[in-house]
């Protein structure tokens, strides 16, 4: 396994790999790998002749106050996972080098499936996504590219961008993993207080409540949401920024759920912003 810091070194490498008959694999990711990363390199690994993992916390997609500083890095403990998870190549490159002086170019994201739920919440988070992630498709030019259904928005909008740009690869979603108890797993988690962690067992109860609902015959979404806003501010430290129920493919909210309708919230425990989601009928 080697591990690429340098732009130009790595796009020659992947191209050489490309001319080789390779099919390259690629997980984009943040670091401080946890399973859900590792769920997705082991399919990678199924998917390519060549597994590529990036490592990079991309400042354009972290808001002013956000956690860009503090988020967890531990690069040699990343290296080892990815050793062990078969991971043939690390680009690892620093902030300077992805946006060197002068840089000035930036994908414009718009619409229900960029602009609702975290595109609300966090302004410029998806467009620092878009970009981030094209700079990467260019310079790895993989043939699948595997991306968590943790981040359910983040995968509809790259799914989306990769169709309004013609790009030649293909996004595979992957299942949400997680902890034993249900808590979604997240690198962030590791911010969260003992009092905390539990508290935060609600965001999945409450999208289990909601789908049990919906699947025992509950169609008003207003209802389902009741249900699962109240499981939510039961806990005194968690603060809600949304709970939604909407269509899968559009993001757009629905008033009667069916097949294609997902539950999506965000909550605040205490200062870590933590998100999840959940199909309400439709077992994937
Ligand atoms: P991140 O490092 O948080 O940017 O995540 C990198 C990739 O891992 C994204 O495609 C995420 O959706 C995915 N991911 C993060 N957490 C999980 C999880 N619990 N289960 C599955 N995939 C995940």
């Amino acid at each position: 396994m080697d591990t690429v810091s340098d732009i130009t070194e790595m796009q020659r490498r992947c191209l050489a790999l490309r001319e080789a008959g390779k099919r390259i694999a690629f997980v984009p990711t943040m670091g401080f790998l946890h399973e859900g990363h590792l769920s997705l390199l082991q399919e990678g690994r199924k998917q390519g002749d060549v597994l590529v993992l990036s490592i990079f916390v991309n400042p354009t997609q972290f808001g002013e106050g956000e956690d860009l500083d503090t988020y967890p890095r531990d690069f040699e403990r990343d290296e080892s996972l990815a050793r062990e998870a078969g991971v043939d190549l690390i680009f690892y490159p620093t902030a300077e080098t992805v946006y060197p002086a002068n840089y000035c170019s930036y994908l414009s994201v718009e619409g229900s499936l960029t602009e609702t739920l975290e595109g609300a919440c966090r302004p410029g988070h998806f467009r620092g996504v878009a970009t981030v992630v094209a700079k990467l498709f260019n310079i790895v030019q993989p043939h699948v590219a595997l991306f968590g259904r943790k981040d359910f928005q983040q995968l509809a909008m790259i799914r989306q961008m990769v169709r309004d740009f013609n790009m030649p690869v293909e996004i595979k979603g992957m299942p949400i993993i997680r902890e034993t108890d249900g808590l979604a797993m997240s690198s962030r988690n590791v911010y969260l207080s003992d009092d905390e962690r539990r508290q935060s067992l609600a965001l999945n109860q409450s999208l289990t409540l909601a789908a049990e609902l919906a699947r025992g015959g509950e169609s008003n979404a207003h209802k389902i949401l009741e249900v699962s806003l109240k499981r939510l501010t039961t806990e005194p430290d968690l603060v809600v920024d949304y709970v939604k129920i909407c269509n899968a493919d559009t993001l757009e909210d629905v008033e009667i759920v069916d097949q294609r309708s997902v539950m999506l919230l965000a909550v605040k425990a205490g200062t870590t912003r933590l998100i999840d989601n959940n199909y309400l009928i439709a077992k994937v």
